[in-house]
C-alpha cells in the first residue's frame, strides 16, 4: 500500500496551489496516507492552510531559520531524510519543484519521474514529452522510494474541507554550506500570478513594441487577467523573460486564454494545451492558432482589443 509525503510549495507564508495538485495526483494512486511537509522558518501559517486540504492525514512541519528560502539544496536533505518509511514523494512541477526534487532523488540515488500527468499504477505514470506532442507511459523502480514531480495543469486542486493535525517534526539532516540564499530579483506586479491566473490573455511578436504592449496590459487588467507572451514578444525585449509561455516557458492551465496577435507556433501551444476556452486575435486567417482556438477574431489587434474593451462596457 502507498504512503505518500508531498513536499508544501510557499511563499511569504502562504501556500501555493500547486500543493492541492500534488494532493489529486497523489489520491489516484488510492494511497494508505497522504501527509504534506512544510519546511519554513515559521510553518505555522502555511501547515494551517495545508491541514485543510482534503484528503491529507497530516501536515509535518520543520522549522528552521535556515527554511525561510526555498534553496533546494537546503531543502533536499531534509526531505530525503523524511522520504523514510514513504512509498512515494511528490513535489510540483513548478520551478520550486522542479529544483527540489531532483535533489532529493539525487541524495536517495533514484531515478526521478518528471511531470506526472496521470497515474497508471503505483509505479507506473505518464508524462508528456516532445513539447507534449508524445505521452510517454513510465515505470519507476518497485524496490525504492518513488521521487516525482506533478505536472500542475493536469490537476486539478484538491478541496479544502478537511482538517488534519499538524506534528512538529524533528529532521536531523546534515544542511550543505556551499549553497545559501544571498537575494532574491524579482519583477512585481499587482496582476494576478500567470501559472495560477484563471484568465491569461498573452501578447505576441504582433503587438510590435514594449510601449504597444500596453494595450495588452490595459486589457489585461480590465478583466482580471494575468499577462503572458509569447517567446517572440520576450527575445524582441517587448516583456520580461517570467511572461513567456511555452514550452520553455510557463506551462498554463487557465480557465480562459486570450491569444493576441500570436501564431500559434507548437512550442508556444505546449504551454497553453490544458487551458479551458481559447481565444485568438489575429489579422491572418490563415494563422495556425485558429486551429485549436476555440473562438477566434479575425482582425488588428489595435482595434479589435479597444472594440472588446467597448463591449464589456
Ligand atoms: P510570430 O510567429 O511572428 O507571429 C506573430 C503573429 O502576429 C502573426 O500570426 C501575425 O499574423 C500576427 N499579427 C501581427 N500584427 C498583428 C496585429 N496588428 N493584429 C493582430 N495580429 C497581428 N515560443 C513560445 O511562445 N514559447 C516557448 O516557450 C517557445 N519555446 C521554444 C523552444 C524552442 C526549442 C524553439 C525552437 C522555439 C520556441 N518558441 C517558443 C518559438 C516559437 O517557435 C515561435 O517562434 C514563437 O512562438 C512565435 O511567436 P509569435 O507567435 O509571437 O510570433
Amino acid at each position: 500500500m502507498s504512503k505518500v509525503l508531498i513536499v508544501a510549495e510557499h511563499l511569504d507564508g502562504k501556500l501555493n496551489a500547486s500543493t492541492a495538485k500534488c494532493v489529486t495526483a497523489a489520491q489516484a494512486l488510492s494511497p494508505e496516507a497522504i501527509d504534506i511537509v512544510v519546511l519554513a522558518a515559521d510553518p505555522a501559517a502555511v501547515a494551517a492552510e495545508a491541514a485543510q486540504i482534503d484528503g491529507v492525514a497530516r501536515v509535518l512541519t520543520v522549522t528552521n531559520e535556515a527554511n525561510a528560502r526555498a534553496v533546494a539544496q537546503v531543502l533536499a536533505p531534509q526531505v530525503a531524510k523524511l522520504a523514510d518509511g514513504y512509498s512515494h514523494v511528490f513535489g510540483p512541477s513548478t520551478t520550486f519543484g522542479k529544483d527540489l526534487m531532483p535533489c532529493v532523488a539525487a541524495l536517495l540515488g533514484v531515478p526521478q519521474v518528471s511531470d506526472v500527468m496521470s497515474v497508471e499504477g503505483s509505479h507506473t505514470f505518464k508524462r508528456p514529452i516532445y513539447a507534449g506532442n508524445a505521452i510517454i507511459t513510465v515505470e519507476a523502480p518497485t524496490d525504492s522510494t518513488v521521487i516525482a514531480t506533478v505536472r500542475t495543469a493536469s490537476w486539478s486542486e484538491a478541496g479544502k474541507g478537511g482538517s488534519a493535525p499538524v506534528e512538529a517534526s524533528d529532521v536531523q539532516a546534515e544542511l550543505p554550506t556551499h549553497s545559501r540564499f544571498i537575494g532574491l530579483a524579482a519583477g512585481s506586479s499587482d496582476r494576478p500570478d500567470l501559472q495560477s491566473a484563471k484568465r491569461v490573455v498573452s501578447g505576441g511578436r504582433g503587438v510590435g513594441s514594449a510601449e504597444n504592449f500596453k494595450i495588452i496590459y490595459d486589457f489585461a487588467d480590465r478583466i482580471g487577467a494575468a499577462v503572458g507572451a509569447s517567446r517572440a514578444a520576450v527575445d524582441a525585449g517587448y516583456v520580461p523573460n517570467e511572461m513567456q509561455v511555452g514550452q520553455t516557458g510557463k506551462i498554463i492551465a487557465p480557465e480562459l486564454y486570450i491569444a493576441v496577435a500570436i501564431s500559434g507556433a507548437i512550442q508556444h501551444l505546449t504551454g497553453i494545451k490544458d487551458a479551458g476556452t481559447i481565444v485568438a486575435i489575429n489579422k491572418d486567417a490563415n494563422s495556425a492558432i485558429f486551429e485549436i482556438a476555440d473562438i477566434g477574431l479575425v482582425g488588428d489587434l489595435f482595434k479589435v482589443l479597444p472594440e472588446l474593451e467597448q463591449a464589456l462596457g
